[in-house]
Protein backbone atom coordinates (compact mmCIF):
# COMPACT_ATOMS: atom_id res chain seq x y z
CA UNK A 1 0.00 0.00 0.00
CA UNK A 2 1.18 3.48 -0.73
CA UNK A 3 0.32 6.69 1.13
CA UNK A 4 0.98 10.33 -0.04
CA UNK A 5 2.44 13.98 1.78
CA UNK A 6 4.05 17.40 0.90
CA UNK A 7 6.14 16.82 3.92
CA UNK A 8 6.82 13.81 5.52
CA UNK A 9 8.80 14.37 8.82
CA UNK A 10 10.10 11.52 10.46
CA UNK A 11 10.28 12.10 14.30
CA UNK A 12 7.97 13.56 16.64
CA UNK A 13 10.41 15.23 18.96
CA UNK A 14 10.87 18.38 19.80
CA UNK A 15 12.56 19.40 16.56
CA UNK A 16 10.32 16.99 14.62
CA UNK A 17 6.74 18.31 16.32
CA UNK A 18 8.20 22.08 15.54
CA UNK A 19 9.27 21.40 11.83
CA UNK A 20 5.42 19.82 11.48
CA UNK A 21 4.15 22.67 12.65
CA UNK A 22 6.09 25.57 10.87
CA UNK A 23 5.26 23.94 7.56
CA UNK A 24 1.08 24.11 8.08
CA UNK A 25 1.53 27.18 9.54
CA UNK A 26 3.94 28.24 6.28
CA UNK A 27 1.60 27.20 3.24
CA UNK A 28 -2.52 26.99 3.96
CA UNK A 29 -2.32 23.87 1.02
CA UNK A 30 0.59 21.60 2.48
CA UNK A 31 -0.03 18.20 3.51
CA UNK A 32 1.76 17.25 6.61
CA UNK A 33 2.72 14.14 8.46
CA UNK A 34 4.70 12.46 10.88
CA UNK A 35 5.95 9.39 11.46
CA UNK A 36 7.38 7.94 14.68
CA UNK A 37 8.57 4.85 16.09
CA UNK A 38 7.26 5.70 19.64
CA UNK A 39 4.41 7.84 20.54
CA UNK A 40 5.44 11.07 20.23
CA UNK A 41 5.24 11.95 23.86
CA UNK A 42 8.00 8.93 24.54
CA UNK A 43 10.85 10.59 22.03
CA UNK A 44 14.09 11.33 24.18
CA UNK A 45 13.16 15.07 24.20
CA UNK A 46 10.42 14.52 27.09
CA UNK A 47 13.64 13.36 29.13
CA UNK A 48 15.74 16.85 29.42
CA UNK A 49 15.46 18.32 32.65
CA UNK A 50 17.63 21.03 32.80
CA UNK A 51 16.14 23.62 30.70
CA UNK A 52 16.76 25.41 27.02
CA UNK A 53 18.52 28.86 26.69
CA UNK A 54 17.51 32.40 25.46
CA UNK A 55 19.04 35.27 26.46
CA UNK A 56 15.99 37.61 28.34
CA UNK A 57 17.65 38.87 31.59
CA UNK A 58 18.48 42.76 31.42
CA UNK A 59 22.05 42.11 31.57
CA UNK A 60 22.51 39.72 29.35
CA UNK A 61 23.28 40.23 25.32
CA UNK A 62 22.72 38.22 21.61
CA UNK A 63 26.22 38.76 21.67
CA UNK A 64 27.36 37.36 24.77
CA UNK A 65 25.24 34.08 23.70
CA UNK A 66 26.72 33.91 20.54
CA UNK A 67 30.28 34.19 21.96
CA UNK A 68 29.70 31.96 24.95
CA UNK A 69 28.28 29.27 22.22
CA UNK A 70 31.50 29.89 19.73
CA UNK A 71 34.13 29.15 22.19
CA UNK A 72 32.28 26.75 23.80
CA UNK A 73 32.36 24.97 20.02
CA UNK A 74 36.22 25.10 20.51
CA UNK A 75 35.25 27.52 17.51
CA UNK A 76 34.34 24.60 15.26
CA UNK A 77 30.84 25.72 14.52
CA UNK A 78 28.99 27.90 12.14
CA UNK A 79 29.11 31.08 13.01
CA UNK A 80 26.23 32.25 10.88
CA UNK A 81 24.04 29.91 12.06
CA UNK A 82 25.03 30.53 15.51
CA UNK A 83 24.08 34.21 15.02
CA UNK A 84 20.58 33.10 13.84
CA UNK A 85 20.11 30.74 16.62
CA UNK A 86 20.33 33.39 19.85
CA UNK A 87 18.77 35.49 17.70
CA UNK A 88 15.80 33.21 17.48
CA UNK A 89 16.09 31.04 20.42
CA UNK A 90 14.12 33.98 22.70
CA UNK A 91 11.72 34.41 20.18
CA UNK A 92 10.61 30.68 20.27
CA UNK A 93 10.71 30.02 23.99
CA UNK A 94 8.78 33.13 24.10
CA UNK A 95 6.51 31.52 21.72
CA UNK A 96 6.14 28.09 23.68
CA UNK A 97 4.81 30.18 26.22
CA UNK A 98 2.26 31.99 24.44
CA UNK A 99 1.56 27.86 23.62
CA UNK A 100 0.97 27.12 26.95
CA UNK A 101 4.45 26.24 28.42
CA UNK A 102 4.45 26.48 31.92
CA UNK A 103 8.02 28.23 32.45
CA UNK A 104 8.68 28.65 36.05
CA UNK A 105 8.69 32.28 37.31
CA UNK A 106 10.55 34.80 39.77
CA UNK A 107 8.45 35.88 42.63
CA UNK A 108 7.59 39.04 40.80
CA UNK A 109 6.20 36.86 37.79
CA UNK A 110 9.34 37.69 34.71
CA UNK A 111 10.20 33.86 33.62
CA UNK A 112 13.21 32.48 35.97
CA UNK A 113 16.70 31.69 34.63
CA UNK A 114 19.43 29.38 35.58
CA UNK A 115 22.92 29.50 35.33
CA UNK A 116 24.53 26.47 32.96
CA UNK A 117 27.84 24.88 32.04
CA UNK A 118 29.74 27.27 30.04
CA UNK A 119 27.69 29.56 30.08
CA UNK A 120 28.81 32.99 31.69
CA UNK A 121 25.16 34.69 31.92
CA UNK A 122 21.81 33.12 33.46
CA UNK A 123 19.95 32.67 30.68
CA UNK A 124 18.53 28.82 30.60
CA UNK A 125 14.79 29.24 30.80
CA UNK A 126 13.21 26.03 32.78
CA UNK A 127 9.78 24.27 33.91
CA UNK A 128 11.53 22.94 37.12
CA UNK A 129 13.56 20.09 36.23
CA UNK A 130 11.19 18.17 33.50
CA UNK A 131 12.31 20.96 31.24
CA UNK A 132 11.53 18.78 28.08
CA UNK A 133 8.25 17.00 29.31
CA UNK A 134 6.55 20.23 29.44
CA UNK A 135 8.22 21.95 26.36
CA UNK A 136 7.23 18.56 24.27
CA UNK A 137 3.68 18.75 25.63
CA UNK A 138 2.99 22.14 24.68
CA UNK A 139 4.73 21.42 20.79
CA UNK A 140 2.35 17.92 20.87
CA UNK A 141 -1.02 20.07 21.98
CA UNK A 142 -0.19 22.86 19.78
CA UNK A 143 0.19 20.42 16.68
CA UNK A 144 -2.59 18.64 17.53
CA UNK A 145 -4.94 22.15 16.30
CA UNK A 146 -3.92 21.04 12.97
CA UNK A 147 -6.09 19.03 11.09
CA UNK A 148 -3.37 18.71 7.89
CA UNK A 149 -0.75 16.99 10.62
CA UNK A 150 -1.48 13.47 9.71
CA UNK A 151 0.41 10.97 12.26
CA UNK A 152 2.01 7.40 11.97
CA UNK A 153 2.58 6.97 15.32
CA UNK A 154 4.56 3.87 16.29
CA UNK A 155 6.44 2.81 12.36
CA UNK A 156 9.69 2.41 12.34
CA UNK A 157 11.14 4.13 8.85
CA UNK A 158 13.65 1.35 7.46
CA UNK A 159 14.62 3.68 3.94
CA UNK A 160 14.35 6.55 2.47
CA UNK A 161 13.31 6.21 -0.95
CA UNK A 162 15.43 8.82 -3.61
CA UNK A 163 15.09 8.60 -7.31
CA UNK A 164 17.59 11.01 -9.52
CA UNK A 165 18.73 12.64 -6.84
CA UNK A 166 15.58 13.65 -5.07
CA UNK A 167 13.92 12.03 -2.26
CA UNK A 168 10.61 10.75 -3.01
CA UNK A 169 9.60 9.06 -0.06
CA UNK A 170 10.12 6.09 2.78
CA UNK A 171 9.20 2.71 3.57
CA UNK A 172 8.40 1.89 6.92
CA UNK A 173 6.66 -0.95 8.63
CA UNK A 174 3.48 -0.09 11.03
CA UNK A 175 4.51 -2.19 14.69
CA UNK A 176 0.92 -3.01 16.12
CA UNK A 177 0.51 -5.13 12.60
CA UNK A 178 4.25 -5.54 10.70
CA UNK A 179 2.38 -4.14 7.68
CA UNK A 180 5.34 -2.67 5.47
CA UNK A 181 4.09 0.19 3.32
CA UNK A 182 5.68 3.14 1.14
CA UNK A 183 4.94 6.81 2.21
CA UNK A 184 5.73 8.89 -0.54
CA UNK A 185 6.48 12.67 0.11
CA UNK A 186 7.97 15.51 -2.01
CA UNK A 187 9.98 16.60 0.72
CA UNK A 188 11.54 14.52 3.97
CA UNK A 189 12.53 16.70 7.16
CA UNK A 190 14.67 14.04 9.50
CA UNK A 191 14.36 14.97 12.92
CA UNK A 192 14.99 11.03 14.28
CA UNK A 193 17.61 12.37 17.42
CA UNK A 194 21.04 11.47 18.10
CA UNK A 195 22.88 8.19 18.70
CA UNK A 196 23.73 8.13 22.33
CA UNK A 197 23.26 3.79 22.50
CA UNK A 198 26.02 2.93 20.14
CA UNK A 199 28.09 3.74 23.41
CA UNK A 200 27.32 1.05 26.76
CA UNK A 201 26.83 4.28 29.49
CA UNK A 202 24.81 6.91 28.09
CA UNK A 203 21.64 9.27 29.26
CA UNK A 204 19.73 8.46 26.38
CA UNK A 205 16.77 6.76 25.90
CA UNK A 206 16.70 2.93 24.30
CA UNK A 207 15.07 4.39 20.89
CA UNK A 208 18.56 6.77 20.59
CA UNK A 209 19.94 4.06 18.01
CA UNK A 210 21.27 6.99 15.26
CA UNK A 211 18.66 5.41 12.53
CA UNK A 212 17.92 8.99 11.09
CA UNK A 213 21.85 9.79 10.56
CA UNK A 214 22.38 5.98 9.16
CA UNK A 215 18.88 6.48 6.92
CA UNK A 216 20.24 9.51 5.26
CA UNK A 217 24.11 8.35 5.12
CA UNK A 218 22.97 5.25 3.06
CA UNK A 219 21.10 7.74 0.62
CA UNK A 220 23.85 9.53 -0.25
CA UNK A 221 24.35 12.65 2.60
CA UNK A 222 27.16 13.39 4.21
CA UNK A 223 27.20 13.21 8.10
CA UNK A 224 29.26 16.13 9.75
CA UNK A 225 31.60 16.16 12.81
CA UNK A 226 30.81 12.74 13.78
CA UNK A 227 34.14 12.69 16.10
CA UNK A 228 32.50 14.95 18.52
CA UNK A 229 30.63 12.56 20.80
CA UNK A 230 29.57 14.34 24.34
CA UNK A 231 29.81 13.10 27.79
CA UNK A 232 28.00 14.46 30.44
CA UNK A 233 29.97 14.14 33.82
CA UNK A 234 27.24 13.32 36.10
CA UNK A 235 25.55 10.26 35.01
CA UNK A 236 24.44 7.70 37.42
CA UNK A 237 27.31 4.82 37.28
CA UNK A 238 25.04 1.87 36.38
CA UNK A 239 22.33 2.74 34.54
CA UNK A 240 23.79 6.13 33.03
CA UNK A 241 20.60 8.35 33.95
CA UNK A 242 21.03 11.93 34.05
CA UNK A 243 21.75 14.05 36.57
CA UNK A 244 20.98 17.09 34.94
CA UNK A 245 23.95 20.43 34.98
CA UNK A 246 20.86 22.07 36.72
CA UNK A 247 22.25 20.19 40.06
CA UNK A 248 25.05 22.26 39.82
CA UNK A 249 23.90 25.38 38.89
CA UNK A 250 21.69 25.28 41.93
CA UNK A 251 24.83 24.98 44.08
CA UNK A 252 25.94 21.45 44.09
CA UNK A 253 29.48 20.56 44.09
CA UNK A 254 31.77 17.39 42.71
CA UNK A 255 33.89 16.24 44.78
CA UNK A 256 36.96 13.55 45.17
CA UNK A 257 37.46 10.24 47.17
CA UNK A 258 38.64 12.78 49.64
CA UNK A 259 35.93 14.87 49.80
CA UNK A 260 37.68 17.54 47.68
CA UNK A 261 36.29 19.79 44.67
CA UNK A 262 38.98 18.86 42.43
CA UNK A 263 37.64 20.68 39.86
CA UNK A 264 40.18 23.71 41.21
CA UNK A 265 43.16 21.99 40.09
CA UNK A 266 42.46 22.04 36.12
CA UNK A 267 42.02 25.35 35.47
CA UNK A 268 38.28 25.83 35.64
CA UNK A 269 39.03 28.48 38.74
CA UNK A 270 39.20 28.43 42.43
CA UNK A 271 36.29 27.82 44.70
CA UNK A 272 36.39 31.77 45.62
CA UNK A 273 36.23 32.90 41.78
CA UNK A 274 34.40 35.48 41.34
CA UNK A 275 31.85 35.66 39.04
CA UNK A 276 31.20 32.40 40.32
CA UNK A 277 29.19 31.86 36.90
CA UNK A 278 32.20 31.00 34.87
CA UNK A 279 34.12 28.26 37.37
CA UNK A 280 34.77 24.68 38.48
CA UNK A 281 31.35 23.24 38.27
CA UNK A 282 30.11 25.48 35.74
CA UNK A 283 32.76 24.54 33.34
CA UNK A 284 31.93 22.68 30.27
CA UNK A 285 31.12 19.53 29.54
CA UNK A 286 34.10 18.49 27.89
CA UNK A 287 36.27 19.64 30.38
CA UNK A 288 34.82 18.23 33.05
CA UNK A 289 34.95 15.03 31.86
CA UNK A 290 38.25 14.88 30.82
CA UNK A 291 39.27 16.00 34.54
CA UNK A 292 37.15 13.53 36.04
CA UNK A 293 39.42 10.95 33.60
CA UNK A 294 43.06 12.77 35.01
CA UNK A 295 41.39 12.25 38.84
CA UNK A 296 40.99 8.46 38.14
CA UNK A 297 44.26 7.75 36.64
CA UNK A 298 45.74 9.95 39.91
CA UNK A 299 43.49 7.10 41.73
CA UNK A 300 41.96 10.17 43.86
CA UNK A 301 38.27 8.77 42.65
CA UNK A 302 36.29 5.97 44.32
CA UNK A 303 35.97 2.73 43.17
CA UNK A 304 32.67 1.19 42.40
CA UNK A 305 31.71 -2.13 40.62
CA UNK A 306 30.76 0.09 37.62
CA UNK A 307 34.39 1.70 37.35
CA UNK A 308 35.51 4.77 39.39
CA UNK A 309 33.18 7.56 40.01
CA UNK A 310 32.83 10.84 42.24
CA UNK A 311 30.26 12.57 44.04
CA UNK A 312 28.05 14.95 43.60
CA UNK A 313 27.16 17.05 46.73
CA UNK A 314 23.65 18.66 46.86
CA UNK A 315 23.45 18.39 50.57
CA UNK A 316 24.29 21.60 51.92
CA UNK A 317 21.20 23.23 49.19
CA UNK A 318 18.84 22.08 51.84
CA UNK A 319 15.08 19.79 51.51
CA UNK A 320 13.38 22.90 50.70
CA UNK A 321 15.73 24.32 47.59
CA UNK A 322 15.49 20.32 46.03
CA UNK A 323 12.75 19.90 46.69
CA UNK A 324 11.41 23.41 44.97
CA UNK A 325 14.02 23.21 42.00
CA UNK A 326 15.42 19.61 41.46
CA UNK A 327 12.19 17.46 42.45
CA UNK A 328 13.04 14.76 39.75
CA UNK A 329 16.99 14.59 40.67
CA UNK A 330 15.93 13.67 44.31
CA UNK A 331 13.07 11.28 42.73
CA UNK A 332 15.49 9.40 40.45
CA UNK A 333 17.96 9.07 43.43
CA UNK A 334 15.68 7.76 45.72
CA UNK A 335 14.27 5.28 42.53
CA UNK A 336 16.95 4.26 41.21
CA UNK A 337 20.41 4.12 43.75
CA UNK A 338 18.14 4.10 47.08
CA UNK A 339 19.71 7.25 48.30
CA UNK A 340 18.49 10.59 49.39
CA UNK A 341 20.63 13.78 48.06
CA UNK A 342 19.01 15.66 50.88
CA UNK A 343 21.48 13.49 53.42
CA UNK A 344 23.31 11.65 51.18
CA UNK A 345 26.29 12.14 48.27
CA UNK A 346 25.20 11.00 45.14
CA UNK A 347 27.76 8.67 42.97
CA UNK A 348 28.17 9.80 39.38
CA UNK A 349 30.45 9.49 36.25
CA UNK A 350 30.86 10.72 32.91
CA UNK A 351 28.19 8.90 30.45
CA UNK A 352 27.62 9.65 26.90
CA UNK A 353 24.58 12.20 26.47
CA UNK A 354 24.69 13.84 22.91
CA UNK A 355 25.86 13.83 19.47
CA UNK A 356 27.32 16.78 18.10
CA UNK A 357 27.57 15.59 15.00
CA UNK A 358 24.74 14.80 12.58
CA UNK A 359 23.49 14.68 8.99
CA UNK A 360 25.30 17.88 7.15
CA UNK A 361 22.91 20.53 6.80
CA UNK A 362 22.83 24.41 5.97
CA UNK A 363 21.30 26.91 8.02
CA UNK A 364 17.26 26.35 6.82
CA UNK A 365 17.70 22.52 7.51
CA UNK A 366 18.39 21.30 3.69
CA UNK A 367 20.85 18.64 2.89
CA UNK A 368 22.68 17.88 -0.20
CA UNK A 369 20.20 15.33 -1.23
CA UNK A 370 17.02 17.63 -3.10
CA UNK A 371 14.20 17.63 -0.86
CA UNK A 372 15.93 15.93 2.42
CA UNK A 373 15.96 18.23 5.62
CA UNK A 374 17.39 17.50 9.01
CA UNK A 375 17.24 19.21 12.04
CA UNK A 376 17.62 18.46 15.92
CA UNK A 377 20.16 16.03 17.61
CA UNK A 378 20.02 13.76 14.21
CA UNK A 379 21.33 17.19 12.21
CA UNK A 380 24.60 19.36 12.18
CA UNK A 381 24.24 22.68 11.46
CA UNK A 382 26.55 23.35 13.22
CA UNK A 383 26.04 25.80 16.53
CA UNK A 384 27.80 23.29 18.71
CA UNK A 385 30.90 22.20 16.92
CA UNK A 386 33.27 20.60 19.05
CA UNK A 387 31.23 20.56 22.28
CA UNK A 388 27.57 21.59 22.57
CA UNK A 389 26.95 24.06 26.00
CA UNK A 390 23.87 22.21 28.27
CA UNK A 391 20.71 24.13 27.50
CA UNK A 392 21.43 25.04 23.57
CA UNK A 393 19.81 21.79 22.35
CA UNK A 394 16.47 22.30 23.42
CA UNK A 395 16.15 25.59 21.17
CA UNK A 396 18.10 24.35 18.72
CA UNK A 397 15.26 22.13 17.94
CA UNK A 398 12.50 24.88 17.69
CA UNK A 399 15.27 27.11 16.09
CA UNK A 400 16.07 24.76 12.92
CA UNK A 401 13.39 22.49 13.51
CA UNK A 402 10.96 25.71 12.83
CA UNK A 403 13.74 26.92 10.18
CA UNK A 404 13.18 23.06 8.26
CA UNK A 405 9.33 22.98 8.54
CA UNK A 406 9.44 26.13 6.73
CA UNK A 407 12.27 25.59 4.19
CA UNK A 408 10.25 21.97 3.12
CA UNK A 409 7.26 23.20 3.07
CA UNK A 410 8.43 25.91 0.31
CA UNK A 411 10.29 23.10 -1.34
CA UNK A 412 7.58 20.80 -1.42
CA UNK A 413 5.46 24.02 -2.98
CA UNK A 414 7.56 23.86 -5.85
CA UNK A 415 8.40 20.37 -6.61
CA UNK A 416 6.92 18.74 -9.03
CA UNK A 417 3.13 16.40 -8.54
CA UNK A 418 4.05 12.76 -7.77
CA UNK A 419 2.37 11.65 -10.76
CA UNK A 420 5.47 12.06 -12.55
CA UNK A 421 5.56 8.16 -14.06
CA UNK A 422 9.28 7.58 -14.93
CA UNK A 423 10.21 8.66 -10.90
CA UNK A 424 7.11 6.63 -9.95
CA UNK A 425 7.80 3.92 -11.42
CA UNK A 426 11.89 3.89 -9.81
CA UNK A 427 10.70 5.08 -6.65
CA UNK A 428 7.94 1.38 -6.56
CA UNK A 429 11.09 -0.48 -7.75
CA UNK A 430 12.84 0.78 -4.99
CA UNK A 431 10.02 0.03 -2.28
CA UNK A 432 9.81 -3.06 -3.60
CA UNK A 433 13.28 -4.31 -2.95
CA UNK A 434 13.23 -2.57 -0.04
CA UNK A 435 9.94 -5.28 1.07
CA UNK A 436 12.10 -8.12 -0.21
CA UNK A 437 14.75 -7.16 2.02
CA UNK A 438 12.90 -6.56 5.03
CA UNK A 439 11.02 -9.71 4.93
CA UNK A 440 14.01 -11.88 4.48
CA UNK A 441 15.68 -9.94 7.27
CA UNK A 442 12.47 -11.57 9.28
CA UNK A 443 13.28 -14.55 8.64
CA UNK A 444 17.18 -14.78 9.79
CA UNK A 445 16.46 -18.56 11.50
CA UNK A 446 18.74 -20.04 14.12
CA UNK A 447 21.17 -22.61 12.39
CA UNK A 448 23.80 -21.93 15.12
CA UNK A 449 24.12 -18.28 14.51
CA UNK A 450 25.23 -15.60 17.14
CA UNK A 451 21.87 -13.79 18.59
CA UNK A 452 22.31 -9.76 17.97
CA UNK A 453 22.61 -9.21 21.63
CA UNK A 454 26.68 -9.87 22.00
CA UNK A 455 26.96 -7.86 18.83
CA UNK A 456 25.77 -4.58 20.54
CA UNK A 457 27.59 -5.81 23.59
CA UNK A 458 30.72 -5.42 21.81
CA UNK A 459 30.35 -2.81 19.56
CA UNK A 460 29.22 -0.46 22.83
CA UNK A 461 32.41 -1.44 24.72
CA UNK A 462 34.49 -1.51 21.17
CA UNK A 463 33.16 2.84 21.14
CA UNK A 464 33.87 3.33 24.48
CA UNK A 465 37.37 1.36 24.66
CA UNK A 466 38.34 3.38 21.03
CA UNK A 467 36.57 6.92 20.92
CA UNK A 468 36.02 7.78 24.32
CA UNK A 469 36.98 10.44 26.29
CA UNK A 470 40.16 10.07 25.42
CA UNK A 471 40.86 8.28 22.11
CA UNK A 472 44.69 7.67 19.98
CA UNK A 473 45.23 6.16 16.52
CA UNK A 474 45.87 3.26 18.18
CA UNK A 475 42.50 3.10 20.09
CA UNK A 476 40.67 3.91 16.95
CA UNK A 477 42.33 1.59 14.49
CA UNK A 478 41.37 -1.26 16.62
CA UNK A 479 37.97 -0.26 17.36
CA UNK A 480 37.69 0.36 13.20
CA UNK A 481 39.40 -3.07 12.79
CA UNK A 482 36.61 -4.90 15.44
CA UNK A 483 33.82 -2.54 13.77
CA UNK A 484 34.46 -4.55 10.23
CA UNK A 485 34.47 -7.92 12.32
CA UNK A 486 30.84 -7.26 13.69
CA UNK A 487 29.62 -5.72 10.53
CA UNK A 488 30.36 -9.36 9.05
CA UNK A 489 28.88 -10.74 11.99
CA UNK A 490 25.69 -8.84 11.90
CA UNK A 491 25.20 -10.43 8.86
CA UNK A 492 24.94 -13.33 9.84
CA UNK A 493 23.27 -13.23 12.94
CA UNK A 494 19.66 -14.63 13.92
CA UNK A 495 16.52 -13.48 15.55
CA UNK A 496 14.10 -15.64 17.92
CA UNK A 497 11.20 -14.23 17.15
CA UNK A 498 9.92 -14.17 13.55
CA UNK A 499 6.50 -13.06 14.74
CA UNK A 500 4.89 -9.51 13.09
CA UNK A 501 2.56 -7.99 15.70
CA UNK A 502 4.98 -5.49 17.59
CA UNK A 503 8.29 -7.43 16.31
CA UNK A 504 10.85 -5.16 19.30
CA UNK A 505 13.67 -8.20 18.47
CA UNK A 506 12.77 -7.48 14.46
CA UNK A 507 12.91 -3.68 15.27
CA UNK A 508 16.49 -3.84 17.62
CA UNK A 509 17.93 -5.64 14.31
CA UNK A 510 17.33 -2.91 12.12
CA UNK A 511 18.29 -0.54 15.05
CA UNK A 512 21.69 -2.25 15.37
CA UNK A 513 22.41 -2.12 12.15
CA UNK A 514 22.05 1.80 12.19
CA UNK A 515 24.39 1.86 15.34
CA UNK A 516 27.35 0.50 13.31
CA UNK A 517 26.85 2.51 10.52
CA UNK A 518 26.55 5.34 13.09
CA UNK A 519 29.89 3.89 15.09
CA UNK A 520 32.04 3.68 11.69
CA UNK A 521 31.65 6.92 11.07
CA UNK A 522 32.45 8.21 14.82
CA UNK A 523 36.13 5.93 14.53
CA UNK A 524 36.70 6.96 11.26
CA UNK A 525 36.32 10.93 11.68
CA UNK A 526 37.80 10.37 15.01
CA UNK A 527 41.08 8.66 13.43
CA UNK A 528 41.45 11.04 10.77
CA UNK A 529 41.17 14.37 12.94
CA UNK A 530 45.03 14.14 13.99
CA UNK A 531 44.07 17.32 16.87
CA UNK A 532 42.82 17.55 20.10
CA UNK A 533 39.65 19.67 20.15
CA UNK A 534 36.57 19.99 22.40
CA UNK A 535 35.29 16.45 23.07
CA UNK A 536 37.80 14.78 20.67
CA UNK A 537 40.62 14.49 22.70
CA UNK A 538 43.71 12.49 20.74
CA UNK A 539 46.56 11.01 23.67
CA UNK A 540 48.83 11.34 20.53
CA UNK A 541 47.67 15.05 19.30
CA UNK A 542 47.00 16.95 22.52
CA UNK A 543 46.53 20.19 20.88
CA UNK A 544 44.33 21.71 18.75
CA UNK A 545 45.46 22.73 15.66
CA UNK A 546 43.37 25.54 13.24
CA UNK A 547 45.80 25.42 11.01
CA UNK A 548 45.03 21.73 9.51
CA UNK A 549 41.60 21.36 11.28
CA UNK A 550 39.69 24.45 11.35
CA UNK A 551 37.31 22.65 9.14
CA UNK A 552 34.08 20.18 10.02
CA UNK A 553 34.89 16.96 8.78
CA UNK A 554 32.09 15.35 6.24
CA UNK A 555 31.89 11.97 5.39
CA UNK A 556 30.55 10.14 2.61
CA UNK A 557 29.68 6.29 1.89
CA UNK A 558 30.83 5.52 -1.45
CA UNK A 559 28.58 3.33 -3.69
CA UNK A 560 30.99 0.28 -2.62
CA UNK A 561 30.29 0.66 0.87
CA UNK A 562 33.65 2.34 1.53
CA UNK A 563 33.74 5.40 3.29
CA UNK A 564 35.67 9.11 3.11
CA UNK A 565 36.31 12.14 4.35
CA UNK A 566 36.26 15.73 3.27
CA UNK A 567 37.02 18.99 5.54
CA UNK A 568 34.96 22.31 4.89
CA UNK A 569 35.82 25.22 6.37
CA UNK A 570 34.20 26.65 9.06
CA UNK A 571 32.33 29.90 8.50
CA UNK A 572 33.75 32.74 10.71
CA UNK A 573 31.56 36.08 10.80
CA UNK A 574 32.93 37.87 13.77
CA UNK A 575 35.01 35.99 16.34
CA UNK A 576 38.49 34.44 15.13
CA UNK A 577 39.61 31.55 17.20
CA UNK A 578 40.94 32.15 20.36
CA UNK A 579 41.28 30.82 23.59
CA UNK A 580 38.78 29.41 25.71
CA UNK A 581 39.33 30.77 28.84
CA UNK A 582 36.90 29.28 32.20
CA UNK A 583 37.18 30.27 35.84
CA UNK A 584 38.68 34.06 34.67
C1 LIG B 1 18.32 12.74 29.76
C2 LIG B 1 18.52 13.91 28.85
C3 LIG B 1 18.38 15.20 29.34
C4 LIG B 1 18.58 16.30 28.49
N1 LIG B 1 18.44 17.56 29.01
C5 LIG B 1 18.56 18.63 28.18
C6 LIG B 1 18.33 19.96 28.67
O1 LIG B 1 18.00 20.18 29.83
N2 LIG B 1 18.48 20.98 27.80
C7 LIG B 1 18.82 20.80 26.49
O2 LIG B 1 18.93 21.78 25.76
N3 LIG B 1 19.03 19.54 26.01
C8 LIG B 1 18.90 18.47 26.82
N4 LIG B 1 19.11 17.20 26.31
C9 LIG B 1 19.32 17.04 24.88
C10 LIG B 1 18.00 17.20 24.14
O3 LIG B 1 16.94 16.77 24.95
C11 LIG B 1 17.96 16.41 22.84
O4 LIG B 1 19.11 16.65 22.09
C12 LIG B 1 16.73 16.81 22.02
O5 LIG B 1 15.57 16.73 22.81
C13 LIG B 1 16.61 15.97 20.78
O6 LIG B 1 15.37 16.22 20.18
P1 LIG B 1 15.04 15.65 18.74
O7 LIG B 1 13.69 16.16 18.39
O8 LIG B 1 16.16 15.96 17.83
O9 LIG B 1 15.02 14.07 18.92
P2 LIG B 1 14.19 13.11 19.90
O10 LIG B 1 13.42 13.84 20.93
O11 LIG B 1 15.15 12.07 20.33
O12 LIG B 1 13.11 12.47 18.91
C14 LIG B 1 13.47 11.57 17.89
C15 LIG B 1 12.24 11.09 17.20
O13 LIG B 1 12.58 10.31 16.06
C16 LIG B 1 11.80 9.15 16.00
N5 LIG B 1 12.55 8.11 15.28
C17 LIG B 1 13.86 7.79 15.40
N6 LIG B 1 14.18 6.78 14.56
C18 LIG B 1 13.06 6.46 13.89
C19 LIG B 1 12.74 5.49 12.91
N7 LIG B 1 13.64 4.62 12.42
N8 LIG B 1 11.46 5.43 12.46
C20 LIG B 1 10.52 6.27 12.93
N9 LIG B 1 10.76 7.20 13.88
C21 LIG B 1 12.01 7.29 14.34
C22 LIG B 1 11.52 8.81 17.45
O14 LIG B 1 10.37 8.02 17.57
C23 LIG B 1 11.33 10.21 18.05
O15 LIG B 1 10.00 10.64 17.89
C24 LIG B 1 18.93 16.10 27.14
C25 LIG B 1 19.06 14.82 26.65
C26 LIG B 1 18.88 13.73 27.50
C27 LIG B 1 19.10 12.36 26.95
Amino acid sequence: MTSTCDVLVLGGGGAGLRAAIAAVEADPDVRVAIISKVYPMRSHTVSAEGGAAGVIAADDSLDEHAYDTVSGSDWLCDQEAVEAFVREAPEELLRLEHWGCPWSREPDGRVAVRAFGGMKKMRTWFAADKTGFHLLHTLFQTSLRYERIVRYDEWFVTRLLVDDGRVRGVVAIELMSGRIETITAKTVVICAGGCGRVFPFTTNANIKTGDGMALAFRAGAPLKDMEFVQYHPTGLPFTGILITEAARAEGGLLLNKDGYRYLQDYDLGKPDSRPVLRSMELGPRDRLSQAFVKEAEKGRTVDSPYGPIVHLDLRHLGEDVINAKLPFVRELCLSYEHIDPVRELIPVRPVVHYMMGGIHTDIVGATPVAGLYSAGEAACVSINGANRLGSNSLPECLVFGARAGRAAAEYAAEAPDHDDAAAGHATAAQARDEIRRLEHELQRRDEGREPISTIRAEMQQTLEEGAGIYRSADSLAKAADKLHELQERYARARIDDHSRTFNTEFVALLELSCMLDVAESIVHCALRREESRGAHQRTDFPARDDQRFLANSLIHRNADGSMRVEYLPVTVTRWPPGERVYGR
